[in-house]
């Protein structure tokens, strides 16, 4: 950490160390900054603002005053200032790939992949805006019942590193659809796309309706989380911190969407075509170096098509680039150093477990934080590779005698938020699907759906849904109207 004095140096044209808020970039209340760092060599790419209680307060106000103009404006001049920012994006999507590859290792092809999706979230919540509708209840002669969406005011977004712009968007995009505001908490490895596109936003919206609040979890997260002023709060992150964001916005009883981990299996059944199912669950379960909460994470493979199936994932595996993102590798690498150490913990602790090592198995020894696509075969349930969230290019497999036992290992986990499915027998799909805990479930494609089809978990993985029309609940409370009608006097 250091103390910052405003100063011109500017990294994409963000001035370092700052935050955005009410319009323009700011310098931190308690002037304290934090580096932000590229992932392929370590080094530092800029410092932005450590933001505090003070800069969440200022942003929180920003946000208040600037929603009541935005909620009333007609659903159609609104429509057409979301187009507005979709286009913004897609003047831009060099410069914020630009970013996302320096700030979060992404190869540059999934970068460009990641803002493309950005546009398609600001299109999609463009149109659905008049198209969100009430309803009219039949309560019967002389009764007139209506249901009518309201915004909730400021809403808070709290957001992950892995794919920072898209997820930001994800949410931003419904939430100022419905005529909310916003105050978002970037992740602190990855806060620069939040920064600069808030930046190209404020010539089309109105001052203080996007602000960028940088910091740590702990301090700007959680005063944001708890904010009395904040009206709702959209968090996608872990577990553990998903938990605390739900104790903070319990004092203030404001609704909070939940998306946390994953730890999705991907189930081949023995009729599936396997060379299509392992180019399928390659790119499940590595793209983004696997740090994707819907990563298919965990191989399910029918006994009688096991050795075949995985002989080919990894001879697809053992094919992939990796590298800086800049050269758009297949592969770029871990978000920082404390996940590479996360990640590498697990490789050690699936070998010292029984684990056998079929690809990759430890890091690359170079500068950044690189780690190869890695197989692990004979994993049982008792193993915790099988469970717990890794979060990296890393594939368990482990086999099964029956569809039973496919679901019964499937369901075996405290995860709840996507499944694959490879199989040309129907009746065997629907069964299983039917059975899945899990909120997202794509057969014979990994990663199928966009911005449309809803996507949130069950159990550990959350409770919430977003994307398609039904995360449009997540930004507007209900209003009912009861009209009774009396008897004219004329
Ligand atoms: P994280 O929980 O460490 O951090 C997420 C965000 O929460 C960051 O902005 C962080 O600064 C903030 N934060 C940390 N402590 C906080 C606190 N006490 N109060 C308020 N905010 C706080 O998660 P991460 O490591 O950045 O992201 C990886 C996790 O996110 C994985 O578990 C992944 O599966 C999950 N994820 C889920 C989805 C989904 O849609 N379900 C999407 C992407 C990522």
């Amino acid at each position: 950490m250091m103390t910052t004095t405003p100063s011109e140096q500017t990294m994409f044209g963000i001035p370092c160390g700052s935050s955005f808020i009410q319009g323009d970039y700011k310098w931190p209340v308690h002037g304290e900054d934090f580096a932000t760092t590229n992932p392929a060599t370590g080094h530092v790419i800029t410092h932005v603002a450590r933001g505090c209680r003070a800069d969440v307060d200022a942003a929180v106000d920003a946000a208040r005053s600037a929603q009541p103009a935005w909620a009333a404006m007609s659903p159609s001049e609104r429509a057409a200032c979301l187009q507005q920012l979709a286009s913004v994006i897609g003047d831009n999507v060099e410069l914020l790939a630009d970013i996302e590859v320096r700030d979060a290792g992404k190869p540059r092809q999934l970068a460009k992949h990641d803002v493309a999706g950005c546009i398609e979230y600001f299109r999609y919540y463009a149109g659905a805006i008049d198209k969100f509708l009430g309803s009219t209840i039949p309560l019967g002669p002389g009764y007139l019942d209506y249901t009518q969406h309201e915004p909730l005011g400021v809403s808070a977004h709290i957001v992950p590193w892995n794919a920072p712009i898209n997820m930001l968007c994800r949410s931003l995009a419904p939430a100022l659809a419905m005529g909310n505001s916003a105050v978002v908490k970037p992740a602190e490895q990855t806060p620069l796309s939040s920064l600069k596109l808030a930046e190209l936003f404020s010539d089309y919206l109105p001052q203080g309706l996007f602000n960028v609040v940088t910091g740590l979890g702990e301090e700007a997260g959680e005063a944001l989380a708890k904010h009395p002023d904040a009206d709702s709060v959209t968090f996608t992150g872990s577990v553990a911190t998903g938990r605390k964001v739900l104790h903070a916005a319990a004092d203030h009883i404001k609704p909070v969407v939940l998306e946390l981990g994953g730890k999705a299996p991907q189930i081949v059944l023995p009729d599936a075509d396997l060379d299509d199912a392992a180019a399928e669950i390659a790119k499940g379960a590595f793209t983004n170096s696997g740090q994707y909460c819907d990563a298919g994470a965990r191989l399910l493979v029918h006994d009688s098509i096991a050795e075949p199936l995985i002989d080919r994932i990894v001879a697809i595996a053992a094919k992939l680039t990796i590298g800086p993102g800049a050269e758009d590798p297949d592969l770029g690498p871990l978000v920082s150093r404390q996940h590479f150490e996360h990640v590498c913990g697990y490789l050690s602790l699936a070998q010292e477990q029984g684990a056998q090592t079929r690809l990759g198995g430890a890091a690359l020894q170079q500068a950044g934080y690189f780690v190869p696509p890695t197989v692990f075969t004979q994993v049982t349930p008792e193993m915790r590779v099988f469970r717990e969230e890794i979060f990296g290019p890393v594939l368990t497999a482990t086999r099964f005698g029956s569809n039973a036992e496919a679901l019964t290992l499937a369901n075996d986990c405290d995860y709840g938020l996507a499944a694959g499915i490879y199989t040309r027998d129907i009746n065997s799909a629907l069964w299983l699907t039917e059975g899945l805990e899990a909120g997202y479930v794509m057969i014979n494609e990994y990663f199928a759906g966009g911005v449309n089809t809803p996507f949130g978990g069950s159990k550990n993985s959350g409770y919430s849904r977003e994307r398609g029309m039904v995360a449009l609940e997540n930004y507007t409370r209900l209003k009912n109207v009861v009209v009774s009608r009396r008897s004219p006097t004329t």
